[in-house]
């Protein structure tokens, strides 16, 4: 692979950084893949005036050039699919299938949003007294903080920066430390594809809060983007508060996945595949807590425990892998601990439950039962390849086991039965169902959850209103 970018873009320029140097580990290994210089304060001083000083003439930009420049970057990712997909596997161990599964995810929101760009509306409208007209105005709204997570490093920058710059807003990214790369690469691709300099700017940093708290209270940052975890995503809405700055929040999830009787359990068990173990399980859409109806329960059991034997553990490079190693150290101490917890409270296991010798930071396919509702198991986020699975007996109980968490970002059902899987759909509280699907993200849907998942929404037609604001104009004539 040709040598990468590997510090601060701002202005349209490689900075030197003026933070801390950060190792980024190839999780397959251990061994460091590349130092990054970090960003520190003064590059983020910078990145703002470089996007402030950018925002008039690209807020002015015709919406149809706007549109070409994310047009072309989706192409240029297609172009550059394989260079991107290695990058991924080798920052992040998710399995090559998975890593140019998500360049083409990632890319169709510039393709989606490029076509966004000459859409942006307003309406003219009669004051119901008659006495005036109301005209209404879309306008971006302004210089964009986005703060992405680790787990989709393309996918979850991309459905921010499309719709942002679709919209003529200005960016300055900040991604998570443990996949800069892959936001840098993006960085030089919008480059090359015309974005001007100042547009997108990307902050790569192993100590965020400083970084983000100093961002969030500079005057020029009008709005706050994250996607993350729901306890930083509570701490950023509160430093986001005192300038109430507009916020658009994508946190964690909790999804049940629910397999009915009358369900075909094949298919269930290969859109079980899907919820659970694309990205090896670390996915905010993942399904984390199976909902099966008692009478299948242990038929679905046999067959999902049979499809995740055949996986194969190894690194996301080799083509062979079905399941690649967790990002980090952190990640499995974290899952042993959430299994340990339960087997010692008498859960069954099925399959795997031991974390594989190292180097690298494997843990394997495991399916349990028996293991309690009231478990962290059950009630966090699993983020990782780690099934169990809870037999109910009735619909009711399901709706209120379903619904029995603060999250509610996303959630799978499978039935033979429509109505009832509508008639159930509906009184869940979760901002995105798959009915007889096991996957949900499209970027042509509006993805975001209810309760404590998150504010607001990406992608689809709701996506780019993130990114405007509105204000009217009352006029006679
Ligand atoms: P995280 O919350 O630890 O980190 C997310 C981002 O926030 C990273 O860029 C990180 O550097 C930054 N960050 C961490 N601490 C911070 C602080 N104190 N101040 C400012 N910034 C800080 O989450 P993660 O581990 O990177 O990602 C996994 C989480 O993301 C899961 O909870 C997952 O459900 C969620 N997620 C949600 C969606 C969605 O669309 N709803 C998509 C992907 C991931």
């Amino acid at each position: 692979m040709r040598e990468l970018p590997s510090s601060p873009y701002i202005a349209g320029a490689w900075a030197v950084g003026d933070g801390d140097l950060f190792d980024v580990l190839n999780p397959a290994t251990g061994e460091v893949l590349a130092t990054v210089a970090g960003a520190g304060e003064r590059d983020l001083e910078s990145a703002l005036a470089a996007a402030s000083d950018a925002l008039p003439t690209w807020s002015r930009t015709a919406p149809r050039v706007r549109g070409e420049v994310l047009r072309r970057a989706f192409e240029l990712m297609h172009e550059r699919a394989e260079e991107l997909a290695t990058l991924m596997t080798l920052e992040m161990g998710k399995t090559l299938a998975d890593a140019r599964a998500e360049v083409g995810y990632a890319a169709e929101f510039f393709r989606w949003f490029a076509e966004e760009a000459p859409r942006i509306g307003g309406e003219l409208r009669t004051a119901p007294s008659g006495g005036n007209r109301i005209l209404t105005l879309r306008k971006p709204v302004g210089v964009c903080l986005l703060v992405t997570p680790w787990n989709f490093p393309a996918a979850m920058a991309t459905r921010k920066i499309g719709p942002a710059l679709a919209a003529g807003c200005t960016v300055v990214l900040k991604p998570a430390e443990d996949t800069p790369l892959t936001a840098l690469y993006l960085a030089g691709l919008l480059a090359e594809a015309g974005a001007p300099p100042g547009v997108v700017n990307v902050l790569p940093t192993a100590q965020p809060g400083p970084l983000v708290a100093a961002a969030l209270a500079d005057e020029r940052v009008r709005k706050l983007s994250f996607t993350g975890s729901t306890a930083v995503g509570r701490l950023l809405l509160a430093q986001a508060a005192p300038r109430v700055l507009r916020c658009s929040m994508e946190l964690g999830g909790n999804a049940p996945f629910i397999v009915l009787e009358d369900a075909d359990l094949d298919t269930a068990v290969d859109g079980a595949m899907l919820a659970k173990m694309r990205n090896g399980g670390q996915a905010c859409t993942a399904a984390n807590r199976f909902l099966v109806r008692a009478e299948v329960a242990e038929e679905f059991t046999a067959k999902l425990t049979d499809r995740m034997a055949a996986l194969r553990l190894g690194p996301g490079s080799d083509e062979a892998t079905g399941l690649g190693p967790m990002v980090n150290r952190r990640a499995v101490e974290r899952i042993t601990k959430l299994v340990d917890d339960v087997v010692a409270g008498g859960a069954k296991i099925h399959l795997g439950a031991t974390p594989a010798a190292g180097p690298g930071f494997f843990y394997p396919a495991t399916v349990l039962t028996g293991s309690s509702q009231a478990s962290t198991l059950a009630t966090e986020e699993v983020f990782g390849p780690v099934a169990a699975i809870y037999p109910v007996a009735s619909d009711e109980e399901i709706v209120a086991r379903a619904n029995a968490t603060e999250y509610g970002l996303t959630g799978y059902l499978y039935t033979r039965d429509l109505a009832r899987g509508l008639r159930i759909g509906e009184q869940l509280e979760i901002g995105m169902i798959g009915l007889n699907r096991g996957l949900v993200s499209d970027p042509a849907a509006p993805f975001g959850g209810v309760r404590q998942s998150g504010l607001g929404r990406e992608g689809g037609f709701e996506g780019i209103e993130e990114y405007l604001e509105t204000s009217y104009i009352a006029t006679s004539w």
